[in-house]
């Protein structure tokens, strides 16, 4: 049994997440969970899986909820809330299913306790990728990737030396715009921006998925997961969203991973690694999908893609300021308060104006980020 915790449990990983759980209760038990606003759906949850401990961000929250569930369940709030939803000592494995860098502070404090890590929060290693890898090597724990493209190369990379990799080629869908230009990018809607042409996920990670901003942060998740060079990383558009990326090795082999576009596969690889066990997806028809075809990224109409290898080129605390202007953009998009293609200009505009410096400790990631919010709408 696999004693597991979930940071941001009510959102679309966390959800998927808890899916795995009810199809496997002989294999996994929920221990912890935390959500934001949502809290219908964690009572929901409390009444179902009784974990020991439920974290929500907001102390008024927690008190609405508290009022409504049995009191085996403990109600925590605020970050202190979620910091010990994910160190209690029976937990093994924390899910990071939070949104935005949040999500980097309950990562560090779990791998400070020893637990391994199934990683959806990508914006978390975006900003904060060299204090968790150093932090998880010092502990032992695994950082097991959740995120489609990061499973794929990971299981690619099974029963091969690290060293053994001369490229990763990491691929994109292109997201709802694939084939646009900037011109009619100026027209778009929120609902077109939403309608994710292969997945279904949360909102931001959908508008990220619309401006490739992320497959920009997916390259920098790569970066630190595989601790190769952004040179060593080849951005590929392949629509159908069946191989899920690739690795090439030394000799020149290219180990791919396929499968349709659904996230149970890469979230329990990750919670049951190294074992596979059976799910009731289905099998994969080859000849019905008849194409798989790939294309170059088109970087002047997706200028966030661009960025990304940009802010690692610059490195320092640039990626930091990249990641937080775009939680920003992408924020204030959401609310209506720009129009979509003000994203990359918010983003390029506040990392033209950076001066990159030293980042060590989290006290520096979180400085920077705050610096970033300061500066963003003054242009
Ligand atoms: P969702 O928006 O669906 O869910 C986000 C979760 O985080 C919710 O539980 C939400 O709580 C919680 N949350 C958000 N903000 C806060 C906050 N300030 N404090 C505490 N909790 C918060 O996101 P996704 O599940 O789509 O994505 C989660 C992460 O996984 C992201 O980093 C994303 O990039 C990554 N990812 C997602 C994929 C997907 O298919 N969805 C694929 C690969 C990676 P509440 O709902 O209660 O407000
Ligand atoms: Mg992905």
């Amino acid at each position: 049994m696999k004693n597991i915790s979930i940071i941001g449990s009510t959102g679309s990983i966390g959800t998927q997440t808890l899916n795995i759980v009810r199809l496997n209760p002989d294999k996994l038990k929920v221990l912890a969970i935390s959500g934001n606003s949502n809290i219908d759906l964690l009572e929901k949850q409390i009444l179902e899986f009784n974990p020991k401990i439920c974290a929500v961000m907001s102390s008024e929250n927690a008190a609405r909820l508290k009022a409504r569930i049995p009191s085996s369940t403990r109600i925590i709030s605020g970050m202190q809330g979620l910091l010990e939803s994910v160190c209690l000592p029976e937990i093994d494995i924390v899910v990071t299913a939070i949104s935005g860098m949040i999500g980097l502070q309950p990562t560090l404090e779990a791998i400070k306790h020893n637990k391994d890590i199934a990683l959806a929060n990508k914006e978390t290693l975006v900003a904060g990728g060299r204090l968790v890898m150093d932090l998880a090597k010092k502990h032992g724990v695994s950082i097991l990737p959740v995120d489609s493209e990061h499973s794929a190369i990971f299981q690619a990379m099974q029963g091969n030396l690290s060293s053994a990799v001369r490229k990763i080629i990491l691929t994109a869908s292109g997201g709802p715009f694939r084939g646009k230009k900037r011109e009619d990018l100026l027209r778009v809607s929120l609902e077109d921006v939403l309608k994710h042409p292969n997945w279904s996920m949360g909102e931001k990670i959908t508008v990220d998925s619309a401006t490739l901003m992320n497959k920009g942060l997916e390259a920098i998740e790569a970066k630190w997961l595989f601790d190769v060079s952004m040179d060593q990383i080849e951005v590929v558009v392949h629509p159908q969203s069946i191989i899920h990326s690739a690795v090439e090795f030394v000799d020149h082999s290219v180990i791919a991973q396929m499968g349709y576009p659904d996230m149970t596969l890469p979230i329990q690889y990750a919670l049951f690694y190294p074992e596979r066990i059976s799910n009731h997806n289905p099998s994969l028809d080859l000849s019905a999908i008849g194409n798989l075809t790939f294309e170059k990224p088109d970087l002047n109409t997706f200028p966030c893609l661009g960025f990304a290898f940009e802010a690692m080129s610059i490195g320092k605390s640039m990626p930091i300021v990249l990641n937080k202007a775009n939680e920003i953009a992408v924020e204030l998009y959401l609310k209506n308060r720009i129009g979509f293609i003000e994203i990359p200009e918010l983003i390029g505009n506040v990392m033209s104006r950076h001066t990159p410096i030293d980042v060590g400790s989290l006290e520096d990631i979180l400085a920077v980020s705050e610096w970033t919010a300061n500066n963003i709408r003054s242009n």
